[in-house]
């Protein structure tokens, strides 16, 4: 079965995809690099010249581009369309170890051009509304693959997330005439007591408004609607806060760290108010304990934040700080 299906009560869509239960969990570890889709000399790598950073279809994907025909319930209530859409991974690296931060900068410059290259090929097919770019670490996050990886869902709606983002600034745009996120961003840089780390293009920095613990926010210092419309220059700084952000998470953790990434771009069809950005939540709330959303947050949407966030910006500071000398080439600086 494969379909998605419309929850009325909160008016989202669910996507099926029955084959994705079978998809396999951690293989144990001696036998995962043998067994590594993404190690040169996996079967869907073996062709390939060398590379550094490779798009590949997803094995297990929960949207694909010729999906079977559904067929619809008798009540108008239970609606369900097609699971029309597409997923991609994007290795970011031959090496089986390793994050965004173990890249050298011009790498991972390559990987930011390869999501912005995906999203202009996937916005191209008339059922793809909106392309969701994102990036899963740890085992804690249940990823179950560590080679360096992100994935790409191209999607025939938009998510309400987004969805939400876009009424908000819209409704900022009207009432004040400007952008939301612009006006944020200037306001942090002045102020200066939430950044963890600015260059010329772009400001890191926990928000006002976290909901997670140490979660960060990549604001462009200047507007821009979406990844697409990155300037070459912007790329490679966004590259290079990347590159920080994720040391920043392995040095306050002090080892590996687990963490989401996900890109917030505007939808590829249409035109609205919005601001591009990127988004990390890292799971845990100190080295040890966990963050978890449970009842409040799962069952209510509502969550609850454990410390303060000013606090938490002075602790992901020093873990910049310390961070920096391991990267070699960065931008910008830690505040
Ligand atoms: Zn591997
Ligand atoms: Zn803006
Ligand atoms: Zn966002």
């Amino acid at each position: 079965m494969h379909e998605i299906r419309w929850n009325p009560l909160i008016k989202q869509w669910v996507i099926v995809a029955a084959h994705r239960a079978v998809r396999p969990w951690r293989p144990d570890e001696k036998q995962e690099r043998f067994m590594c889709p993404f190690c040169p000399g996996a079967p869907e790598l073996r062709d390939l010249d060398k590379w550094d950073v490779v798009v590949l279809p997803n094995k297990y994907p929960a949207l694909i581009s010729n999906p079977p025909p559904v067929e619809l319930e008798k009540m108008s209530l239970l609606l369900k369309r097609e699971a029309r859409g597409g997923a991609e991974v994007v290795v970011e690296t031959p090496e089986h170890q390793g994050d965004l931060c173990t890249l050298t900068l011009d790498h991972a410059k390559k990987v930011v051009e390869a999501y912005k290259n995906e999203v202009e090929k996937l916005s191209k097919a008339e059922y793809v509304e909106y392309v969701a770019v994102f990036r899963n670490k740890g085992k804690e996050i249940g990823v179950s693959l560590t080679h360096p990886h992100s994935q790409i869902y191209a999607l025939p709606f938009i998510p309400p997330r987004i969805k939400a983002e876009i009424d908000a600034m819209e409704e900022y745009r009207r009432k004040n005439g400007t952008c939301m996120i612009c006006d944020v961003s200037r306001y942090e840089i002045e102020e200066g007591k939430r950044i963890i780390y600015i260059n010329d293009e772009f400001v890191s920095l926990i928000p006002f408004y976290a909901m997670w613990p140490y979660e960060i926010h990549i604001y462009p210092i200047k507007h821009v609607r979406s990844l697409r419309e990155l300037s070459d220059k912007q790329v490679l700084y966004l590259a290079d806060a990347l590159r920080v952000v994720t040391a920043t998470y392995n040095s306050l953790l002090e080892r590996d760290a687990p963490y989401i990434m996900v890109l917030h771009d505007h939808p590829v069809k249409g035109d609205y108010e919005y601001h591009f950005h990127v988004e990390f939540y890292q799971p845990y709330r100190d080295k040890e304990k966990l963050k978890y959303a449970a009842g409040i947050e799962w069952g209510y949407w509502v969550f609850t934040y454990d410390g303060v966030p000013e606090e938490r910006a002075l602790e992901l500071r020093k873990a910049c700080r310390e961070a920096l000398p391991s990267l070699g080439e960065v931008l910008g600086r830690c505040l």
